[in-house]
């Protein structure tokens, strides 16, 4: 063998409770190392390059050659080595020449009648001044759907706003459209909304039951956090007709489990109370919190330290979700159930998330968006659902997500889970939606090394909380 050399950024080596943990980087794959493959790759750690003379020198005395050749071609294989003269290669770039989507989201109405001090849409209005979707634009954008995803047995249809169930009526004329529609082209089509709960009625809850929604209320916890941003127009607090709508809904709804997503922001970052009010006292199946640092208020987005405090608490919430899945129960934190995902399933992804590729966004004027943060912004837009999507343009964006190389993603060793992160954030934070917000990677790959502890601790103690778990949501998918 020539001389070989260690491939840094595609390799992440850690200790979880004694056992020597490798993931490899381009696949997000664990492997546990044994004595042989441990002591090859510290050696390989500590050395620029490694010849056979040095590995003999150095592990001829525990290992036999045997066993040291087998290791040493399961690195090249995973290319975690390679010989020390090769150049490094560009991260090759799939070329994208269709949109082959799976999802429609529908911008059903500019108006909101809350006003969340935190809320990034730059197009949000008021009831009265709300520019709501017509029928034939919801229309077009279904049939651009269909046509989009000619090769799916599934297709998504998401009702966005505003607050979606100020334009209740589109929402049923669109689901009495797609829903034979759908029939006549064999596929199945699925439909969710995520709303304030503010307008929510019995009659909407028994309909959307009998359509299957998926369903995503927006709500902060107690009383007093809730209420510290979410407020209506006139500025006063929603917490106790909200929480009145979550008792009624939660009661009547049996479809699908219902989710909830928090928003943290300075002042409402006590994640375990929120998690346990919003999980125990109200009953949701999920609880997904996201930070607010994009919002265009400054003073309620989280600065470093309390983003800072904001994970600490996460990883407190996460070692409770891994004692109960070792006990095999789930306490319904989403944050960690898609940390799990990700490492259960082995992420590989080029672009950060589906926006712009199995998704886009509509607004009123049919103008196709990247996803539903965009719509209203001053990003460019791809096509119309009248004339089609620009498929160059579109592709032309995709294809430069994929090269982060000049940001510092090329050796992340979150790359293939975070793959730059997502573009609205770049784009809120720094006004290219490409450019990472680097507060954020420390606090990440921390957040993605506390997933592979807590992988390798419920595996070892209760396997089947993945295939009971974690699995179904990609069979579901
Ligand atoms: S955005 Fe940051 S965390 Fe994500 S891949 Fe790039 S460097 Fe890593
Ligand atoms: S760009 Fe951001 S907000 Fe939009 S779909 Fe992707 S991750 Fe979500």
């Amino acid at each position: 063998m020539g001389a070989l050399t260690l491939i840094r950024h595609n390799a992440h080596r850690m200790d979880v409770d004694g056992r020597a943990m490798l993931m490899h980087v381009p696949t997000t794959s664990l492997f546990e190392l044994d004595r042989t493959s441990r002591d090859v790759y510290d050696l390989f750690r500590s050395h620029e390059a490694v010849d056979s003379a040095l590995m003999q020198q150095q592990l001829g005395a525990h290992h036999t050659s045997e066993t040291l050749v087998d290791c040493l071609q399961s690195f090249l294989d995973l290319d975690i080595v390679r010989d020390a003269g090769e150049a490094e290669l560009p991260r090759p770039i799939t070329k994208v020449e269709e949109i082959p989507l799976s999802t429609i989201i529908l911008n059903v109405n500019t108006g909101c009648n809350l006003a969340c001090t935190y809320c990034y849409k730059e197009d949000l209005t008021t009831p009265a001044k709300g520019e709501k979707m017509q029928f034939d634009t919801a229309v077009a954008s279904f049939e651009l759907l269909l046509k989009q995803a000619k090769d799916r047995d599934r297709v998504n249809v998401v009702f966005f706003g505003g607050e979606p169930l100020s334009n209740y009526a589109l929402i049923k004329q669109v689901v009495a459209y797609a829903e034979p529609r759908g029939r006549e082209e064999g596929k199945v089509v699925d439909f969710s909304l995520t709303t304030n709960a503010t307008l929510l009625t019995e009659e909407m809850v028994d309909w959307f039951n009998a359509h299957r929604f998926a369903l995503t209320v927006s709500m902060d916890g107690p009383k007093a956090l809730h209420d510290a941003n979410r407020r209506t127009v006139g500025g006063k607090g929603t917490y106790d007709l909200v929480a009145r709508n979550v008792k009624m809904l939660l009661e009547r709804y049996t479809a699908r489990p219902v989710g909830v997503r928090v928003t943290l922001t300075r002042g409402v970052t006590d994640v375990i109370a929120i998690h346990d009010h919003l999980k125990h006292d109200l009953g949701f199946a999920e609880v997904g919190f996201g930070p607010a640092t994009s919002g265009p208020i400054a003073v309620f987005n989280l600065d470093d330290g309390a983003l800072k405090k904001v994970f600490e608490d996460m990883k407190t919430l996460g070692r409770h979700y891994v004692e109960a899945a070792c006990r095999g129960e789930n306490i319904g934190f989403s944050n960690m159930h898609q940390l799990l995902t990700d490492i259960a399933q082995g992420t590989k992804k080029a672009v950060p998330c589906g926006a712009g590729l199995g998704m886009l966004a509509v607004d009123k004027s049919g103008e196709l968006h990247l996803c539903h943060r965009f719509v209203g912004s001053n990003e460019p837009t791809y096509g119309n659902v009248e004339t089609g999507i620009n498929v160059p343009k579109l592709a032309a964006f995709i294809e430069g997500a994929q090269d982060r190389s000049e940001y510092g993603c090329r050796t992340c060793h979150i790359r293939s889970i975070c793959a730059g992160g997502c573009y609205h954030e770049s784009y809120a934070r720094q006004g290219d939606p490409f450019a990472p917000v680097y507060h954020y990677c420390d606090l990440m790959r921390d957040w993605v090394d506390f997933g592979i502890e807590s992988y390798v601790r419920i595996m070892r103690a209760n396997p089947s909380f993945f295939s009971r778990h974690i699995e179904p949501r990609r069979a579901k998918a």
